[in-house]
């Protein structure tokens, strides 16, 4: 496993051993920008390729933009997509009771009458992190997700050992790969060492004290357009801007979002409250998605551990 933190933003040379330079590209503002920068040749070595994890559920313009930077003459390394499928499906089939595919979406379960303490025992194990409603009639809380780590993580990882001639149960205990991830200064709180010996993080951005604004300005500068928010259409992580935008910019996506979202309200395993894409567990398009709602622009990403959506 991957050193502490301390050393992690100025990595010790891993050297000869490394076979794979490989850049976890989502297609947003500073996964972009590190392609770019590294096509440039202002990040070095030269990454060997960039992997996109698809959930299927990305909108458009994160599509339009994933075609461009993968046309010829923009990236100087091949860009591979993988898939362990489509994220919406799934969603929409766990909410008839089959398989899982839990993304963090919000849970509103009534509080018993009489409940001195409302919000215990949790009403269910599968909710984390749990708050009163505003009308304090109900507790709302999260589901645990592990869309992250079925769609992203694990996808990338296989791609990743096919690559570096991996194969079967056994892995080098040393590393043979590196993956670039285009965590931001300002999302320092996001970084996260490598759990696999044959494999170090590396976080350029951070490197070079780069924030997404930053990354907006080199853009600017090099004359390239400005990427979209990469994240699933029905992300619950979306702030209320980021919903805001899919609503007035992307209304077919938008109107996907309220559909998904009305069609999940039951029917999860093991979850006895009603279910919802926006923090404020009501009906996505009943969602007060106002300035004066969310005023500090929540910023729910710093939940997002492994730092692989949205950037
Ligand atoms: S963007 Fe959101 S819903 Fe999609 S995989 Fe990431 S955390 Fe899950």
């Amino acid at each position: 496993m991957q050193a502490p933190f301390a050393s992690l933003v100025a990595p010790e040379p891993v050297g000869a051993s490394v076979r794979l330079r490989v850049l976890s590209l989502g297609a947003g503002v500073q996964s972009t920008t590190l392609a770019l920068m590294a096509t440039h040749g202002e990040i070095r070595p030269m990454p060997d390729c960039a992997i996109f994890a698809d959930t299927g559920w990305e909108p458009p313009a994160v599509y339009r933009h994933l075609a461009w930077l993968m046309a010829p003459g923009v990236l100087a390394f091949p860009v591979h997509v993988v898939s362990a499928g489509n994220i919406r499906d799934d969603l929409l089939a766990e909410a008839r009771g089959r398989r899982r595919a839990s993304i963090p979406a919000y849970t509103r379960t009534a509080v018993p009458a009489g409940k001195e303490r409302p919000l215990f025992p949790k009403p269910d194990d599968r909710i984390v992190g749990l708050r009163r409603s505003s009308d304090g009639e109900d507790s709302i809380g999260m589901i645990h997700r592990h869309c992250t780590a079925d769609y992203k993580v694990v996808p990338i990882r296989r791609k990743v050992r096919e690559l570096t001639g991996i194969a079967g149960w056994r892995s080098p205990s040393w590393p043979v790969a590196e993956q670039w991830i285009g965590i931001s200064l300002d999302e320092l709180v996001r970084i996260k060492p490598s759990m696999e010996d044959w494999q170090v993080n590396r976080w350029p951005l951070v490197e070079r004290r780069m924030t997404r604004r930053d990354c907006l300005r080199w853009l600017e500068r090099h004359g390239y357009p400005e990427p979209p928010k990469s994240a699933c259409i029905g992300c619950p992580f979306h702030s209320d801007a980021a919903w805001r935008r899919l609503r007035d910019e992307e209304p077919e996506a938008w109107a996907d979002a309220v559909l998904v979202d009305r069609a999940i309200r039951t029917g999860f395993r093991g979850i006895r409250g009603t279910l919802y894409l926006h923090r404020s567990a009501v009906p996505l398009e009943l969602a007060d998605l106002s300035d004066g709602a969310d005023p500090g622009q929540l910023d729910l990403w710093p939940n997002e551990c492994e730092g692989l959506c949205g950037v």
